[in-house]
């Protein structure tokens, strides 16, 4: 029998040109910032990517000034012309698509598997729906009056997807931006920066402050500001609710979630062994909507387990600008710490800690696929979010006990159930309290298809035809 040696298919950096700094784009132009500049690096190798400038609270107030002498004009545009600007952005990103992929592996860690084919073309296709809509905005039912300036905070998971959820809808809408990337992953949103400049777009329409949790509670705290949208933790979304609470300013969060994967023991096993792959593994589980719990019914228990450990057996862990790579690397030192904390709690609490036999990278951040089991309601791997490759696995006998369970937990973000029986996957959705409630599939993604929580995991929606109601005075 012939063996094979494992053929890594990397793909190229060369596609990418990164300077050594970047300063913070404020009215069309890329500017110094008055803080002190910090670096972002490649969590896969620890290897610094560029230098980034912070933006401070004086820093913030000229972007939201730009912004706002733009909103004249740019709230004054027809629809059908801030369409043209809108289409032209989306056509762009296409364009440069494999050099945006592989930016955002280098400076994130996710598969560029995942960057190239999930993330760039769902943040394209964001633009041109939210395009489509610059001119329809009396048929959406909220009027066409735009709020003024947006200061929009998000997230390192999805870079420029979260980028793309804030700022097409925006835009279209008449609001101009002022949007803070994450500390740890700056670079797609100033290759953004660029991508609006060869757009044509006015200067101040968009501006792009860099910087770490101060820069963004500055942009939240500004009071020209009209509009905060954020995307991140619980915690800090209850600071920004605080924060905003008293002024006039529209509010939408996006926070955490503690997704049930419903698994019935009639479900067809190997796909739904693949949904649950999908729903907790991809982008290194780092997934607001992750299907962190797998809620198994107690018949099916040992066969969808067996099935499933052999699956993971096959991921393929390691450099994430390798084209068969699975899993890449954990965002930063921080979150990869947190990782190893609450799995440290999970075996202390008493659940069962397993992981395929794989081989980690030494340099970087790293953590294999990890599946715990007996797992119990009281345990805090069965509550707290982890946000990274870790699944509790906990077994259910009845759908009510199956619901119940999935719906004791403070967040409310999604859920997926597997089932042959669409009478009970329609009971199930209407008692299961989750904003996105997928049904033999997880993880999909539309810009025509709303996306929000209940309780802690926030209000308002992103997408579809509800997220124009974020961004208009209904
Ligand atoms: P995070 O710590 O809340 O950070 C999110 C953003 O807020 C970052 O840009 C962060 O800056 C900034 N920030 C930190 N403190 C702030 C403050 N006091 N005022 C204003 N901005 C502040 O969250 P994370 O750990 O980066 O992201 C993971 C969390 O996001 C998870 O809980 C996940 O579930 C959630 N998430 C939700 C969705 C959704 O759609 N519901 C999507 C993706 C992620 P720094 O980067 O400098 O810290
Ligand atoms: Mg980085």
């Amino acid at each position: 029998m012939a063996i094979f040696e494992y053929a890594p298919a990397p793909e190229s950096t060369d596609v990418v040109d990164i300077k050594p700094s970047y300063g913070l784009f404020i009215n069309g132009e890329f500017v110094d910032g008055s803080g002190p500049t910090f670096k972002t690096i490649n969590p896969a190798t620890e290897v610094p990517l560029a230098e980034i400038a912070t933006a401070t609270s004086d820093d913030v107030d000229r972007a939201v000034q730009a912004a706002r002498k733009a909103f004249g004009v740019w709230s004054a545009l027809p629809g059908a012309e801030r369409a043209k600007y809108l289409f032209r952005i989306a056509r762009i990103i296409q364009e440069r698509a494999r050099e945006l992929a592989v930016l955002e592996s280098l400076d994130n860690g996710k598969p560029i598997r995942e960057s190239r084919d999930v993330d760039l073309p769902l943040v394209a296709a964001h633009f041109f729906y939210y395009a489509g809509w610059a001119d329809k905005l009396e048929y959406a039912g909220f009027g066409t009056k735009a709020l003024g300036v947006a200061g929009q905070v998000i997230p390192w998971n999805f870079p420029l997807l979260m980028l793309a959820w804030k700022i097409a809808p925006a835009l279209a809408c008449g609001n101009t931006v002022v949007l803070k990337p994450a500390e740890t992953t700056p670079l797609t949103a100033l290759w953004f920066a660029d991508i609006c400049r060869q757009a044509d777009l006015p200067p101040g329409v968009v501006n792009i402050v860099t910087g770490a949790g101060d820069t963004g509670a500055a942009v939240v705290a500004h009071p020209d500001v009209n509009k905060v949208a954020f995307t991140g933790s619980t915690e800090v979304g209850r600071i920004i609710a605080r924060t905003v609470a008293g002024t006039d300013k529209k509010l939408t969060l996006e926070l955490g979630g503690k997704a049930a994967n419903i698994v019935f023991e009639d479900a067809a096993i190997d796909q739904a062994v693949e949904g649950i792959v999908n729903g907790i593994f991809f982008n290194q589980g780092h997934v607001c909507c992750a299907g962190s719990r797998l809620l198994v019914q107690e018949s099916i228990q040992d066969e969808l387990l067996d099935s499933l450990k052999r699956r993971l057996g096959t991921l393929r862990v390691g450099d994430p600008l390798d084209k068969n790579t699975d899993v890449g690397a954990i965002n930063s030192a921080d979150q990869l710490a947190k990782i190893r904390e609450l799995s440290e709690i999970g075996e202390s609490e008493g659940a069962l800690r397993w992981s395929p036999a794989c081989e980690l990278p030494e340099r970087g951040f790293w953590f294999p696929p990890t599946i715990f089991t007996g797992v119990a309601q009281s345990h805090t791997i069965a509550r707290d979010e982890i946000f990274g490759p870790v699944l509790s696995v906990l077994t259910f006998r009845t759908p009510a006990e199956a619901v119940e369970k999935a719906n004791n937990t403070p967040y409310g973000l999604s859920a997926g159930i597997w089932t042959e029986k669409g009478s009970r996957i329609l009971w199930m959705a209407d008692k299961l309290r989750a904003g996105v409630v997928w049904a033999n599939t997880f993880n999909k993604f539309d810009p025509a298809s709303p996306f929000g929580g209940y309780k802690e995991s926030g209000y308002g929606r992103e997408g579809g035809l509800l997220g124009l109601e974020a961004y208009l005075d209904v």
